[in-house]
């Protein structure tokens, strides 16, 4: 599979170009240039295909003459040390648990194949410098997913706050491969020195520096496997449409789940579930995009209001506005509608929901409530984060104290960075050099 720009349809570049660039230079977004079929894969995988299994046959199928059969399994063995899980609620619903990773965020499946991946592909060509963002356990989720990966140093940018969850054994200084540096500034700063380190050009090619952020390819692709994976369960107990609602914020799950489509997933829609940001809502519909004031709401990881696949996301309504008309529904749930929900659940099923997952829970409620013909339809709701993650909401929701798994308990260690510095290129330069 190749890749181009969204930008431009030329030239295009290998899965290994895109993932170590991670940006093209011409300021768009890396998408799959033409969509190969993988119909022939996964429509033999049943309940007993294991999710490594799917993944090592899904991923050399995709990255024909990239990645061959023994490096993916491999790969798929090395980055998926957990499984989704699919929970059948009822005739109407199910859930797609992806909270099974080390930081109970579906995040960890992205992260942790695009770690897996680059030490294959850099296997042959040397070495690489990944440069990230983080704030919350999205730094503990790559710090894991790189620690220890051959070939691979991984600077991690923190904004000020306390940083958590770090293995110090893991960092640079000590023999490991992780350099936390802690940015006296904003998330915002921390984006801004990545971009300035990678456009110094003599000091980025210096470390062959790249970007594990969101956008980058290898950790957008994997997460279309879970959709497949969820289908080669679901198809056995349900007739008639299958929709999936998925909790959006910057849009790259509901991306991954239109490429698992694409590759010839059969499904009726997906459900773009947003809360009070609502920031595709007026685009899904046909209206021009404009960035709104941001709203704080009780499901954070949902607050955003210029999602960073707004070029993806359009590349799709650009090839097939009418297709994409029919295929996603834009629900904006209030605080008061996803607090309801989880109370709702609770009671209904005895199933905790984290925030997240409840906005996404509405949406469907919703959804299933305006179909104007009474058609069958299953939805699965993805759940993208762990409950025991927000033990605070389940109180407040549901009475009940939620036991919190050993492994979310270590994510709360403080943690020492390598380097505390003011937010400025020369700095982050000079901290990233005095590890050598
Ligand atoms: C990041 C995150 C989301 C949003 O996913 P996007 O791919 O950015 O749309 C949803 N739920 C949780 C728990 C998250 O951490």
């Amino acid at each position: 599979m190749q890749f181009r720009s969204t930008q431009a349809h030329e030239p295009l570049v290998s899965f290994k170009e895109a993932v170590l660039r991670c940006l093209p230079p011409d300021g768009g977004l890396y998408v799959p240039a033409m969509i190969p079929d993988l119909r022939q894969f996964f429509l033999y995988m049943d309940s007993e295909t294991a999710f490594p299994e799917l993944a090592g046959t899904l991923a050399p199928a995709l990255l024909q003459g990239e990645l061959n059969p023994f490096s993916a399994s491999r790969v798929a063995e090395s980055a998926f040390r957990f499984e989704p899980e699919l929970q059948r609620l009822d005739g109407e619903f199910s859930l797609l648990n992806l909270y099974n990773g080390p930081t109970g965020v579906f995040k960890d499946f992205g992260i942790s194949f695009l770690a897996a991946v680059m030490e294959e592909l850099l296997k042959s060509s040397g070495r690489a410098m990944i440069i990230s963002a983080a704030r919350g356990d999205t730094g503990v989720s790559i710090a894991r997913a790189f620690a220890g990966r051959e070939g691979i140093v991984c600077v991690i940018l923190y904004p000020s706050g306390p940083i958590r969850g770090l293995d110090p054994e893991s960092f640079v200084p000590r023999g490991g491969n992780i350099i936390p540096i802690q940015i006296r500034g904003t998330f915002d700063d921390c984006q801004r020195l990545i971009n300035e380190t990678i456009n110094d050009r003599e000091f980025s090619e210096r470390y062959g520096i790249t970007s594990a952020n969101a956008i980058n390819p290898g950790r957008l692709l994997p997460q279309s496997f879970y959709y497949l994976y969820a289908f080669t369960r679901i198809k056995e107990i349900v007739q008639g449409e299958l929709v999936f609602s998925v909790p959006s914020g910057n849009f790259g799950n509901l991306i991954a789940g239109l490429y698992a489509w694409k590759f010839g997933m059969p499904v009726n829609g997906f459900i773009a579930a947003m809360n009070a940001n609502n920031a595709f809502g007026g685009l899904i519909q046909g209206e021009k995009f404009t960035v709104n004031r941001l709203i704080h709401t009780c499901s954070p990881a949902l607050d955003v209001t210029n999602p960073s696949n707004y070029a993806r996301m359009v590349s799709f309504y650009e090839e097939a506005p009418a297709v994409m008309r029919n295929m996603v529904y834009p629900a904006a749930i209030n605080d008061k509608t996803t607090l309801a929900v989880m109370e709702k659940v609770w009671k209904k099923y005895g199933v905790f929901l984290d925030s997240h997952t409840a906005v996404a829970f509405a949406a469907a409620e919703q959804f299933a409530a305006s179909r104007a013909y009474s058609g069958q339809v299953h939805t699965v709701v993805l759940a993208t984060g762990h409950p025991a993650k927000e033990p605070g909401l389940i109180v407040k929701t549901t009475g009940q104290s939620i036991p919190v798994p050993e492994r979310f308990l270590a994510l709360q260690e403080k943690a020492d960075p390598v380097a505390v510095i003011d937010p400025e290129l020369a700095a982050v330069e000079g901290a990233i050099a005095s590890c050598f």
